[in-house]
């Protein structure tokens, strides 16, 4: 592992990250080192990562019901992943780990078990919004503080189940007061399940002290790639819900009667959570995700909060003074924020900035509504914006290249033409190849 923060103005990055060294042609000529600041969409794996796959790759084998040595540990390898992210989210006794695809997987299981009505804000990733079949949305206020009054208002006003509600802004990187929320919601008669998609790769997660009830994140954004999320909560629901999928694995005895279950006594489902993993597990996206539950673990998140602060500030001051740039940020009185910055430029369109940062700096950032078109449009930008969204692997080099890189572009020097086609931006004419992705 690298150095944390070194002497002076150079911050390093906090850990080694796949892709760091990776060069990207430019389309004026050349390459350069990669710029990876689109680390909240999918952030690179973490070597602890990678070093544990290739590690269990000689004995991967099928989970649960071989009797073969590899498959042993394989299974073994399968449950004690489950035991390291309780651990990461510091679980309680009554809360199980349900391993998924993604945040997205988790939070439509859990909407299939939630027995009555789901508040959530206006301000959330599609996945935390359109799951929710019986749900009320509340518009956030101005601050945050008024927002948790409307929310306490809507959850008192009717009988309501679940808050639903996210740990971080995944296009501002504000982040909420889940311990607060969590006691309001139980104050109204509610759980609480906070989608950590944005949370869980930046701040540390303690579920027992903050009375969260369940709680929902992917790894693919926390440096493991390899296919798997989790969906963490309390078993009652869970148990008393069907299986999200129906199949092997999640039923402990079928007959040929209760495999026509509509018209006959259900089968005996299994209990959480085999219940709602039916089907062939990913023991190595579990393995993988456990890796970096244990890397961060080790690593500590106040150095990974300070890592990104500097480097967050550093944008922020470098990127401050452009000619019509304006961040986008949802409350004045957010007592944090994650390592992501979003912004426009007036006069050129996110995609065209996005378009640009890549082709002829090799950043690659996000345009676009991010998932979030209530919230895109609430902020005055139904149009979408620009994310810079920060990793381990991000450094002050980094930052600098793109505060340089956007200073150029409104300062009229860029040396490419860009044009619009079929909705999306790009150089005029292209003149990068893409790499080959089988070499
Ligand atoms: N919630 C938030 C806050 C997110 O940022 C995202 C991903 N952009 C999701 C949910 C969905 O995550 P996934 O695509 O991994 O299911």
């Amino acid at each position: 592992m690298t150095a944390v923060l070194t002497a002076g103005e150079c911050v390093a990055p906090l850990a080694r990250v796949s892709g760091s060294d990776l060069r990207v042609p430019l389309v004026q000529g050349g390459d350069r080192t990669y710029v990876n600041f689109d680390c909240a969409a999918s952030a690179p794996a973490l070597s602890q990562v990678t070093d544990r796959i290739e590690a269990l790759l000689p004995t991967y084998s099928s989970v649960h019901r071989g009797a073969g040595y590899a498959s042993r540990v394989s299974t073994d390898c399968y449950e004690k992943a489950r035991e390291s992210v309780a651990r990461f989210v510091g679980a309680g006794d009554e809360q199980v780990v349900v391993f998924t695809r993604n945040t997205t997987d988790s939070l439509n299981l859990l909407a299939g078990c939630v027995p009555g009505s789901t508040v959530v804000l206006d301000i959330e990733h599609h996945a935390n919004l359109l799951p929710w079949k019986n749900s009320r949305v509340v518009r956030a206020a101005d601050t945050l503080a008024e927002t948790v009054r409307l929310l306490v208002a809507e959850l008192c006003s009717r009988p309501s189940a679940l808050l639903a509600v996210t740990g971080a802004s995944n296009v501002t990187g504000e982040v909420l007061p889940i311990a607060a929320l969590a006691e309001v919601a139980h104050r109204c008669g509610a759980r609480i399940l906070v989608d950590a998609a944005q949370l869980a790769p930046h701040r540390r997660i303690d579920l027992e002290a903050w009375g969260v009830d369940y709680l929902a994140f992917s790894g693919h954004k926390l440096y493991a790639p390899f296919g798997a999320g989790v969906l963490v909560g309390r078993r009652d629901w869970l148990d008393d819900a069907e299986p999200y999928l129906a199949g092997g694995g999640a039923v402990r005895n079928v007959t040929v009667e209760s495999a026509q279950w509509v018209s006959a006594p259900a089968p005996e489902w299994a209990s959480a959570p085999a219940r709602h993993e039916a089907g062939t597990p990913n023991v190595l996206g579990a393995a993988a995700l456990a890796a970096a539950c244990d890397a961060l673990s080790d690593l500590d998140f106040d150095r990974v909060a300070e890592h990104e602060a500097v480097l967050r500030s550093r944008i922020l001051d470098g990127l401050e003074s452009v000619d019509g740039l304006e961040f986008l940020r949802l409350w004045s009185d957010a007592p944090d924020t994650v390592g992501i910055v979003t912004f426009t430029i007036d006069g050129f369109e996110p995609g065209e900035i996005a378009a640009y940062l890549s082709a002829e700096h090799g950043i690659g950032v996000r345009d676009g509504r991010f998932c979030a078109h209530p919230l895109l449009e609430r902020l005055g930008r139904p149009d979408g914006a620009v994310r810079v969204s920060l990793g381990l692997g991000s450094c002050s080099e980094d930052v600098d290249r793109l505060v340089d890189a956007v200073r150029t572009l409104v300062g009229g020097n860029r040396t490419w033409i860009y044009a619009k086609e079929g909705g999306q931006w790009n150089p005029v004419p292209e003149r990068r190849f893409l790499l080959d992705a089988q070499r």
